[in-house]
């Protein structure tokens, strides 16, 4: 874990030195045997075991574009910021070894005790932030071996997830052959009617605060999906070990677009049976298709392959299949019985 020096004669705000102090505390009782040294030098020491490659994926949370500090708990922001980078590992069937985060913050964010209208709050933003993190990371047995925090106008997450997979055995993207069945784990859409949720709240006056508004226990079930989503990690690990996904993807920006980005990593085209979706409870087909933030897997398999109904207690759906690329069809098609018609890519993409 790096300094950046904080002017900390705020005796309000917790400052760098506290934070820190306070993040090692909670971090004991979450370590890996693949972590020989965590947080206190100068670099984190991580061992991998013979015959493994290591994985790293890294994903940057910014306030305004990935959460708002109005709608989202923090709690719910730290858990989404590691559950981004451990759906990464899963979708390539590694296991979690390390999570490293580096934090900026403004400065009312590291403050304890303060008044947001009417209400008073005794917990730091930062710290109600890493309950979430490291509730996740205990829960992955992924451990917090480092970062940096600095004091920054825009609050930003940015998080590296280390794992290690058995060399050559990773899923990748490209695997996939015309003819192999299509399969999703979970449901789809459940993100995205949490997220319309939390967008309808914020519209409403009263709730114009810089803290989340209360909400109804029915409200809050479906804001589940949305604010604490489940990595697929056991999932992923057991497609790998079994040698049965010939590709893998996780839902982040949309089935859709991840279907589309297996699709051309493959040189393949697919077929998507409208009428066999998981759609969440309350979701409609359109944010199945195109709402992302599932962080479900998606992947292809041989048709003769035994895929079971679930895996590790999680329900699994074929939902289609990949064939041949043709001129003249789409890349992705939307089957149903009133035909054909293509899957465009909705899904999240930035700078469009
Ligand atoms: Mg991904």
């Amino acid at each position: 874990m790096r300094f950046i020096a904080t002017d900390s004669r705020d005796t309000d705000t917790l400052g760098e030195l506290e934070i820190l102090r306070r993040l090692r505390r909670r971090n004991k009782g979450t370590s890996s045997a693949s972590l020989r040294l965590g947080i206190g030098d100068d670099c984190a020491l991580l061992r991998i075991r013979p015959g493994e490659e290591l994985a790293v994926t890294t994903d940057l949370s910014v306030a305004g574009r990935h959460f708002q500090l109005g709608w989202h708990p923090p709690e719910a922001v730290g858990h989404r910021t590691l559950a981004r980078g451990l759906s990464d590992l899963a979708a390539m069937g590694a296991r979690p070894i390390a999570a490293f985060l580096s934090l900026g913050l403004p400065r009312e964010l590291t403050t304890p005790n303060r008044r947001i209208g009417s209400r008073s709050v005794t917990e730091s933003w930062i710290e109600r932030f890493l309950d979430g993190f490291q509730a996740l990371a205990k829960a992955y047995k992924t451990p917090l071996a480092g970062g940096d925090l600095a004091e920054s106008p825009l609050p930003t997450a940015d998080v590296v997830l280390i794992g290690a997979v058995p060399r050559n055995r990773a899923l990748l993207r490209s695997g996939a052959h015309p003819g192999d069945a299509l399969y999703v784990t979970g449901s789809l859409g459940g993100s995205a009617v949490g997220l319309a949720i939390l967008a309808k709240l914020a519209d409403h006056p009263t709730n114009a605060t810089s803290l989340p508004p209360p909400v109804s226990k029915k409200m809050a079930a479906q804001l589940v999906p949305h604010l604490y989503p489940q990595p697929r990690v056991s999932q992923g690990l057991w497609l790998m070990r079994r040698r049965i996904a010939s590709a893998a993807i996780d839902l982040s920006d949309g089935l859709s677009s991840d279907l589309t980005h297996i699709c051309n990593e493959s040189g393949v085209a697919a077929e998507v049976n409208a009428d066999s979706l998981p759609i969440h409870s309350y979701a409609t087909e359109a944010q199945a298709l195109h709402g992302g933030e599932d962080y479900e897997l998606l992947f292809t398999a041989l048709p003769a392959a035994r895929v079971p109904r679930s895996i590790a207690g999680v329900p699994v759906t074929a939902i289609g299949r990949i064939v041949r690329p043709r001129r003249g069809r789409p890349q992705v098609a939307l089957t149903s019985a009133h035909g054909v018609r293509p899957l465009v890519a909705r899904g999240w993409e930035h700078f469009s």
